[in-house]
């Protein structure tokens, strides 16, 4: 029991970012701690939002993965 339950939480882990459209998913890690980057919304000086992902403990964040001209969606 111990061992399925840990199994699935790591397969949530790794699912990171999924295109709504296809539903491709993308597995990103900080290249720095190898942890899952998390969700974060960049607001441009024009009013615009940007999604970005972010390493939760702080070396830095990117522009989030795009699929089929969107940005994906973070799955946690
Ligand atoms: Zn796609
Ligand atoms: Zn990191």
């Amino acid at each position: 029991m111990v061992l399925t339950f840990s199994l699935s939480l790591q397969k949530n882990i790794m699912e990171t970012y999924k295109c709504s459209k296809c539903g491709m998913s993308v597995n990103a890690t900080c290249g720095k701690c190898n942890a899952p980057l998390v969700n974060d919304v960049l607001k441009l000086d024009d009013g615009r939002e940007v999604q970005v992902s972010k390493c939760p403990n702080g070396h830095g964040k990117i522009k989030s993965p795009l699929c089929c001209g969107e940005d994906m969606s973070c799955a946690i």
